[in-house]
């Protein structure tokens, strides 16, 4: 059975119950993060799982509420690891190459200078050591990839399609993304207006984790309305899809309102008949 665990579930504002986008998934025993916003590795000890764990990242795009927890997340990943964990694949949209590169790679990452203290120092050497890893020490090697649409990664048990969404172009690409597998499939929406190709790749999925962001009022007439989903656009995506669960996520501060979150709720399910599911940080869904 796949698990899945709501890391962060909010927009880039920040706030005490929610902030910037990062899900962990299981599948065939193996577990995959999508998005790693503000302060997600934190989120993810909070869960209870380690950044050793994880050896496959998928970005939607590279919004700062969807990557800003990067660094630290390969840091710690680095910092954890005893050298025998499995190579970090790491897979988005046009950037996430270049965001790599700056963050770690050799000579010219921002934070190259923790890598050459932790590989050299005795301090760092000895806490390798005392923690099962042999000498000498070696840098990280992350397989970063700029992927296109189609069939992008695939495991034992598992395949994962990427679609474009229609978000902020042409600043940004973004990504939408499809986990088929013997468990099941679920759909990341990443950040989208409502569009055709979000839905056909939704088709039919278990679970679809889809941006909503606000109430239709708030939403239509807007900048807004051309990049984001609101509660009838998610409605109406789980419908159209067929799918069989949805779960609402990046829901702005407005909706903690318990009487507008109700409303979101009923807006959604005016034109969806199944159930509907609200992310909330470090929530594991039912499955
Ligand atoms: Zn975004």
């Amino acid at each position: 059975m796949p698990r899945l665990i709501v890391l962060g579930s909010g927009t880039p504002a920040p706030s005490n119950v929610r902030w910037g986008s990062s899900f962990m998934l299981q599948i065939g025993g193996e577990w995959m993060m999508f998005d790693c916003g503000p302060a997600a590795t934190y989120k993810m000890y909070a869960s209870g799982f380690k950044a050793t764990e994880v050896d496959h990242l998928f970005f939607t795009h590279h919004h700062s509420d969807h990557d800003a927890d990067y660094p630290c997340f390969l840091l710690s990943r680095f910092d954890m690891s005893i050298g025998k964990e499995n190579q970090l694949n790491v897979y988005g949209p046009t950037l996430t190459e270049q965001l790599t590169e700056r963050v770690l790679g050799e000579d010219v990452g921002a934070y190259w200078h923790d890598i050459v203290a932790r590989t050299n120092h005795p301090l760092s050497l000895e806490a390798y050591v005392h923690r099962g890893g042999t000498l000498p020490r070696r840098p990280p090697k992350i397989n970063a990839r700029d992927i296109k649409p189609g069939i992008v990664a695939t495991g034992n048990t598992w395949e994962i399609t990427a679609a474009p969404v229609e978000h902020v172009q042409p600043y940004l690409d973004s990504l939408a993304y499809r986990i088929d597998s013997d468990e099941g499939s679920i759909v990341f929406s990443g950040d989208t207006r409502p569009c055709q190709s979000l839905t056909d790749l939704a088709n039919g999925a278990d679970l679809l984790v889809m941006e909503c962001i606000k109430l239709h009022d708030d939403w239509k007439g807007t900048a807004s309305a051309n990049s984001e989903t609101d509660t009838w656009g998610a409605g109406k995506t789980a419908r159209d899809a067929g799918v069989k669960r949805v779960l609402l996520n990046h829901q702005n501060l407005v909706l903690e309102d318990p009487v507008k979150k109700t409303q979101a709720i009923h807006e959604v399910k005016q034109f969806y008949s199944g159930p509907v599911l609200w992310a909330d940080e470090l929530m594991e869904v039912p499955w």
